[in-house]
């Protein structure tokens, strides 16, 4: 590529749409703290260092607080620039001064890496106290330590301008509480990265927001400008950096036709999911956030199989509590009544933890997640069973946890809901009587005892983002292993055989919610497999009702019954592939438009 030139760049088709627009590049990348002793005549030119990065941090942290008010307008301002002030507050802490110079001085630190220490050392601080506000607070002292430090290596840190409306987001990787705040409260056209791949959270909240995106471009960053054209073509992962004005008369052709096949879709979008041979399916929607619930009604979805509840805590310093959840379910409920609300509890850990309730964990998909995670956490466990028993009344709410590894976990969730029940009851507060429970079947130990786990719950949803990452053993973030993320890998079809014949011999209702259950061209060996529900995100319902109107669920029975007869993923793929080209000419972008009518 020459200086300025265009370049075509390729990455994984995160979520589909085209946007053209202005790059809005940001670097997320985790600050590295170097790492030195001072020798004996260095340390007054560390400490006057020092003093200058607190000087900085604070004429910047003004001039943000000056620009978000700026943004906001009237709402909101009072709340945002008052956590500035209190960041601004903090850059004069005794606590964080005194101790860094003292590191400085008495243990010849550098100023990086005195800084971090101090950090470190009130976050342990804040940590022995049980009261909330101090445990919130953990989370600010991350975030003013590491501007201080970023400023003593001359690094802008330019999360703190806003992008303008219609920018496309070019970042290393984002973090989902990133993709939230950028996502949620911006207007922004697209986002593209380097990293990531098209399960990783961020690519489901782009999805669920219908934001183009692309990621695991690999090398974006290193490519573009703030202020370049880009064009990001989602549906095909493919990203054009400075286009020329044929590409971008092309993409604008591709834009409108995009919008055009949408709308087309959208006619037949209420008319329910039943196959040609009478076996309905119920086609519901996955959301993040409450906002996406008029989105998710107007593609036709049936009901929420999915909420995915800890998105609350993301984005954010403080931790929501028991009343800023109930009004969210409330509000939920109450938008889809009298269809079903499926709402999972947090599945927090890992990287989905505010930034300062994060703890280094080697491994953390193994770690403290999801249902592990608050069963460890009772006080916030029992604050989102309560809010959600309150707000059953509202509606047609159905509880479910993730991750459930085995039956003694099941039960000791079960065990928590039963005792915040028991002391709504005593307290007088109505709930609704039978609110289904049912379980996240997302890990292989959970298919493998499916049979066991069905007598003791109301119903299962497969996850297949976790349970393929789990089974198959790969990061599903991580770009250099997603060639091996295959749904229709043998040992992934021969779990979704176990788990949908332990649920209908049971005879409890089966769902999925990962994202295979929004391809398109997996519906009818979902069909075949006999799962009940599928959901996802709202721009793949009225594709996937329409597929399944066309479709037999007898073909699906035979379908999978000759894909269990296959050995190799990609020899499976191509059945599948050839059966719905057979079928369905025209689902797979290649010929023909599929039937309308259907
Ligand atoms: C899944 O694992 O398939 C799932 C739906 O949960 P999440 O993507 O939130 O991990
Ligand atoms: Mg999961």
């Amino acid at each position: 590529m020459t200086p300025g030139g265009t370049s075509i760049l390729v990455g994984i088709a995160a979520s589909p749409g085209i946007a053209i627009g202005r790059c809005w590049a940001v670097d997320r990348r985790r600050v590295r703290t170097p790492k030195r002793r001072l020798g004996p005549d260095e340390v007054e030119d560390e400490l006057a260092r020092f003093k200058t990065s607190l000087e900085v941090s604070d004429l910047q942290l003004a001039e943000v607080k000056e620009k978000v008010g700026r943004a906001d307008g009237a709402t909101g301002t009072a709340e945002h620039t008052a956590i500035i002030d209190m960041h601004r507050m903090m850059l004069k802490d005794e606590m964080l001064v005194l101790e860094a110079q003292r590191l400085i001085r008495d243990e010849r630190l550098n100023a990086e890496w005195a800084v971090k220490r101090a950090v470190r050392k009130i976050k342990g601080a804040f940590h022995e106290q049980a009261d909330e506000y101090f445990k919130e607070r953990r989370a600010d002292v991350d975030f003013i330590g590491e501007r201080i430090i970023k400023n003593l290596l001359g690094q802008a840190p330019d999360v703190d301008e806003l992008p303008p409306e219609g920018a496309i987001i070019v970042a290393h990787d984002l973090a989902p509480a990133d993709t939230a705040l950028l996502l949620h409260e911006r207007k922004v056209a697209a986002f593209v990265t380097d990293a990531g791949a098209k399960t990783s959270h961020t690519a489901i909240v782009a999805r669920a927001l219908e934001v183009p995106a692309v990621v695991g471009v690999g090398r974006i960053t290193t490519l573009v400008h703030r202020g370049d054209w880009i064009i990001v073509d989602g549906s095909r992962g493919v990203v054009v950096v400075n286009p020329t004005a044929g590409e971008l008369s092309e993409y604008e052709l591709a834009r409108e036709k995009f919008h055009a096949e949408e709308a087309e879709l959208l006619r037949t979008r209420d008319l329910p999911a039943r196959t040609r041979d009478e076996v309905t399916v119920r086609v519901a929607g996955n959301i993040e956030f409450a906002e996406e619930v008029p989105s998710l009604l107007s593609h036709g979805g049936e009901a929420v199989g999915l909420y995915r509840t800890e998105f609350l805590f993301l984005g954010r310093n403080d931790l929501p509590g028991e009343e800023e959840h109930y009004q969210d379910y409330r509000r939920i409920l109450e938008a889809l009544a009298p269809r079903p609300v499926t709402i999972r509890t947090f599945d927090l850990g890992g990287d989905k933890l505010p930034s300062g309730m994060r703890v280094h964990a080697e491994n953390p998909a193994l770690g403290l997640r999801a249902i592990r995670y608050c069963l460890r956490q009772p006080d916030l466990f029992r604050a989102q069973l309560r809010a959600l028993l309150r707000a059953s009344v509202h509606g047609n709410l159905k509880i479910m946890f993730p991750m459930i590894s085995g039956v003694a976990e099941l039960r000791a969730a079960r065990h928590a809901l039963e005792e915040a029940r028991a002391d709504l009851v005593r307290s007088g507060v109505p709930i609704a009587p039978d609110i289904p429970v049912g379980i996240m079947i997302e890990l292989p130990s959970a298919a493998l005892i499916a049979d066991r786990l069905a007598s003791e719950c109301d119903f299962f949803s497969i996850g297949t983002n976790d349970l393929i990452q789990y089974t198959i053993g790969i990061d599903r973030q991580n770009k250099d292993v997603a060639y091996l993320y295959k749904p229709l890998h043998l040992a992934v079809l021969r779990m979704l055989e176990l788990i949908c014949s332990a649920a209908r011999q049971a005879g409890i209702p089966v769902s999925m919610c990962g994202e295979m259950a929004g391809e398109p061209v997996n519906a009818l060996v979902l069909v075949g497999l006999g799962v009940t529900e599928l959901s996802m995100n709202g721009s793949s319902i009225p594709l996937v009702k329409r597929v399944l109107r066309a479709a037999r669920a007898s073909d699906g029975r035979a379908l999978v019954a000759r894909l269990l007869a296959l050995t190799t993923a990609d020899d499976i793929e191509r059945e599948v592939r050839d059966e719905m080209r057979r079928r369905f000419p025209g689902l797979l972008g290649e010929v023909g438009p599929l039937p309308v009518g259907a």
